[in-house]
């Protein structure tokens, strides 16, 4: 079996086991559409099938049980598995065989594209769906009963609004609208001139099909008017609009005014139509997402009636004492203003309360979540001063002031008694990984375990050769382990050796193991797992970081990142952790000279290159993410790699790296590079994390215009390591200034705080939260630029939460009840 096709095996048995309940992987069967896709296509099966599968997964948490154990036996027809063929169904629930098929393959073809868009795009831009551990809205109860309660929604309508995340009331309330079309703003067809582009209100007057004489297509013709005029709507070979279209309609047309022969026409329209009654009412109205075969119509009726019938009946959570002090808007009125807005004034106010509850609800679980967790009993570890400077004395350099003070941090929540829950955030090249490995010194010294998680096999190999030499080096008599007790765990590892390490770590022989998110989704077990770490924390869910803790009995936590977070959103995000923060560097470095060059000067920067390796040093050149997708990706760096070794570097060694080669490849070539059996690196983003290569001084950046500044500083802290002047040279794709004028605080800047503030601004929370971050991307209305807000609610929070930490007193039972259901309690985890 090929491995792509074996990991499925695996998984799809373990689901089976955990009765279809989405368990087998964390974060759900349908993170495997960000992975598997490449695997499969590495392994050759064709896109066809691999399309087809990653569609069923991409659907699998919406099914029901038995559709679930339907649509993985179809994968496993579809992939010829043998073993997964025929599941055995799920417990206390018989198979619905229509139903169920219906719900699998008739929604197949057309998911497919749009499940593989979706795909792509969900590697850069926040996800749209709600997954498991996301925050739900924040309804108290009641309103969870299935959409069909709606007149007008049957079996076959709710199949439809359940491939919109739609399936309860509440669902339906909280399905905000994309956009409002303002019939405030309408024109009339008298002042209407060409080549605008305008929303008007008209009847139907009259509507023909024809033949064209000499093009021989149809032509179908429609003339409207209003109270000023009329004007010809047009379109070709599109006859079906006579289907919908009847004389004396009320539409809302939106097109451009175009002119045939010399008069006004609009050529294709959108046009929709339209209940006087609601316009009457409502001016501006809402305009939602849809899926296939559902109209606007249609939902924007269905959210009427839930929003009439259900806004009105809910109670307000929060209190009334925070509502009148921070001058908030009721949420009935907030659901049925956001729905349908009597102006853009309460409009605004709706949107305000809502991101208001959002932040509220956010801020209360991170405080109850570090609540709880300060009142865990925690292993104690203490070590003497003595012990720990002799620790420190064998490292060949000297702790910076920063590293002192986070391993006193660290020291403190170890003998403290309770776990420790603490966020290092520290610029790249601080010098983290050190002060980790001290960490987890003082707990294996005590006999206890240490799973130390990284998000790539390379950054987990590097840590692994780090961590053995710092804990166990020969030389040194301090050691505190011994070579064979540190182990590396990846998916690669082969299938003996990993047996070999679980057998260790389950009879507590291994002492610490290194490895990628493989220490959660295999069979991991260990005897007395005491500290987790966790590098680069941004590049994994809240889940797997979770998943891993699980693993031992309240053991210590130390969560990484290089990547700077505003303070405010810091405080909401990571406010259930203790933050730690290295801001300073080791002695001895040189701020990277970062420079933006355009494509005409390339010639320049081969030439600093050639100067810089005959210097003894080595470069980095990075390549993109182009639009289409991976492969493209690769293939921009593959074409590249052999372009500069033929043509431009023949006298040296170009490495080519990129996400399409096998684990072991990545590594050897990491390894050569590392070696200095190549002189160049040309790389697509996959060197962004961790890796450290301090003789390399040379970054470029191809492409720089397509990434962001949080991800360009990561680049640019892959050189400047060692003591030697270092470059970074971004190269825009053109000279456009203004769409450049970004990369211009690259130059200006090598604070990565600032250029965290940059993006947040400019591109939203999801560039530095990660994709990966998932739950606070998905904030509907809140907009975690919004420092003001979000201070506002957080403080709002606090003030409750100090008064009443357990919200036991009675008129804090209902934000209880919502902070329950906007943190359900097994998902509750939000470390
Ligand atoms: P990051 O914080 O980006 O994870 P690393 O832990 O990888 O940084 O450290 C970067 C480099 O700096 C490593 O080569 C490490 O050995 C070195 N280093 C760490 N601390 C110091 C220090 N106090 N003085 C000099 N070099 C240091
Ligand atoms: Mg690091």
């Amino acid at each position: 079996m090929q491995r792509s096709t074996e990991k499925l095996y695996k998984i799809f048995k373990l689901e089976a086991e955990f009765n279809y309940s989405n368990k087998a992987v964390v974060g759900g069967l349908e993170k495997l559409t960000d992975t598997w896709g490449g695997e499969a296509r590495a392994d050759g099966l064709s896109e066809d099938v691999i399309q087809q599968v990653i569609s069923l997964l991409d659907q699998y948490p919406s099914l029901d049980t038995s559709a679930r154990a339907e649509a993985l036996t179809k994968i496993g027809q579809i992939l010829d598995i043998a073993g997964i063929k025929h599941l055995p169904l799920p417990n206390n629930e018989k198979s619905s065989q229509s139903r169920i098929q219906q719900s699998v393959e008739s929604s197949q073809p057309e998911a497919t594209q749009a499940t593989q868009k979706k795909n792509r795009r969900g590697s850069t831009r926040k996800r749209t769906s709600t997954s498991a551990a996301l925050p739900q809205s924040a309804m108290p109860q009641g309103l969870e009963v299935s959409v069909t309660t709606v007149r007008g929604i049957g079996q076959k309508q709710s199949q439809l609004l359940a491939k919109l995340d739609l399936h309860t009331i509440e669902d339906m309330l909280y399905y905000f609208p994309r956009r409002y079309d303002d019939y405030s703003k309408l024109r009339t067809i008298k002042n209407l001139t060409y080549g605008e582009e305008v929303t008007i209100l008209a009847w139907v007057k009259s509507i023909k099909t024809f033949t064209t004489r000499n093009k021989k297509r149809k032509s179908t013709q429609a003339i409207v008017s209003d109270s000023t005029g009329s004007i010809q709507l047009m379109w070709f070979n599109q006859e079906y609009h006579m289907r919908y279209l009847r004389k004396n309609m009320f539409l809302s047309i939106s097109g451009k005014i175009e002119q045939y022969m010399g008069r006004l026409v609009m050529y294709h329209p959108d046009y929709e139509q339209v209940d006087k009654q609601q316009l009457h009412t409502n001016r501006i109205v809402p305009v939602y997402s849809l899926t296939a075969r559902l109209s606007q119509r249609w939902l924007r009726r269905m959210i009427h009636n839930v929003v009439t019938n259900w806004a009105p009946k809910i109670s307000d959570f929060i209190t009334e004492y925070i509502i009148e002090d921070a001058a908030l808007m009721d949420l009935s009125t907030a659901l049925k203003e956001i729905h349908f807005p009597e102006n853009t004034s309460s409009l605004k106010k709706a949107r305000y309360r809502l991101a208001f509850d959002e932040i509220f609800l956010m801020q209360l679980g991170v405080l109850k979540q570090k609540y709880e967790w300060t009142n865990l009993d925690g292993r104690v570890f203490d070590i003497s001063d003595d012990w720990l400077i002799d620790r420190v004395k064998f490292l060949d350099f000297k702790l910076t002031d920063a590293q002192i003070h986070v391993l006193a941090d660290i020291r403190q929540d170890l003998a403290s008694g309770h776990p420790m829950n603490r966020l290092l955030q520290g610029d790249v090249g601080s010098g983290k990984t050190i002060v980790a490995a001290l960490g987890i010194s003082i707990v294996v010294k005590h006999g206890a375990q240490g799973a130390f998680m990284a998000p790539t096999s390379i950054l987990a190999e590097q840590h692994y050769f780090n961590l053995k030499r710092l804990l166990a080096n020969k030389e040194d008599d301090g050691a505190v382990l011994d070579k064979k007790d540190i182990r590396l765990l990846i998916g690669d590892t082969p299938a003996k050796e990993r047996e070999e390490i679980l057998a260790g770590l389950a009879d507590g022989s291994v002492k610490l193991v290194i490895g990628t998110h493989a220490l959660i989704e295999d069979p991991v077990v260990f005897k007395d797992l005491q500290i987790v770490i966790v590098d680069e924390q941004h590049r994994f869910g809240v889940a797997q970081r979770a998943a891993l803790r699980e693993k031992g009995h309240n053991p210590h936590l130390l969560v990484m990142t290089a990547t700077p977070i505003p303070r405010s959103l810091a405080l909401t995000i990571y406010g259930d952790l203790d933050i730690s923060i290295m801001d300073e560097m080791p002695a001895g470095r040189q701020p990277v000279e970062t420079h933006i060059v355009y494509p005409i000067e390339r010639e320049r920067i081969y030439t600093l290159i050639r100067t810089q390796v005959e210097e003894g040093h080595q470069a980095f050149i990075i390549y993109p993410l182009v639009e289409q997708g991976d492969n493209e990706e690769s293939k921009a760096a593959v074409e590249e790699q052999a372009r500069l070794q033929s043509k431009v570097f023949q006298n040296l060694n170009a490495g080519l790296l990129h996400g399409r080669l096998r684990p072991d490849e990545k590594e050897t070539v990491m390894r050569k590079f590392r070696d200095r059996e190549y002189d160049i690196l040309v790389s697509t983003s996959v060197v962004e994390v961790g890796v450290d290569i301090p003789n390399a001084t040379v970054m470029v950046v191809e492409g720089a215009n397509r990434f962001g500044l949080a991800q360009l500083h990561q680049f640019r802290g892959r050189v400047g390591r060692g003591e030697d002047q270092s470059y970074c040279i971004l190269i825009p794709e053109t000279s456009d200034a203004a769409e450049n004028e970004r990369l211009l605080a690259m130059e200006s800047t090598n604070d990565g705080f600032i250029l965290a503030e940059h993006d947040l601004q400019q591109r939203g929370p999801g560039e530095f939260l990660g994709t990966r971050q998932s739950g606070y991307t998905d904030l509907r209305c809140a907009d975690l630029t919004d420092v003001h807000l979000i201070e506002k609610a957080r403080n709002y929070a606090s003030q409750v939460f100090d008064n009443d930490p357990t919200l036991s007193a009675p008129e804090h039972q209902r934000i209880l009840d919502a902070l329950n259901h906007f943190w359900p309690s097994e998902e509750g985890d939000v470390s």
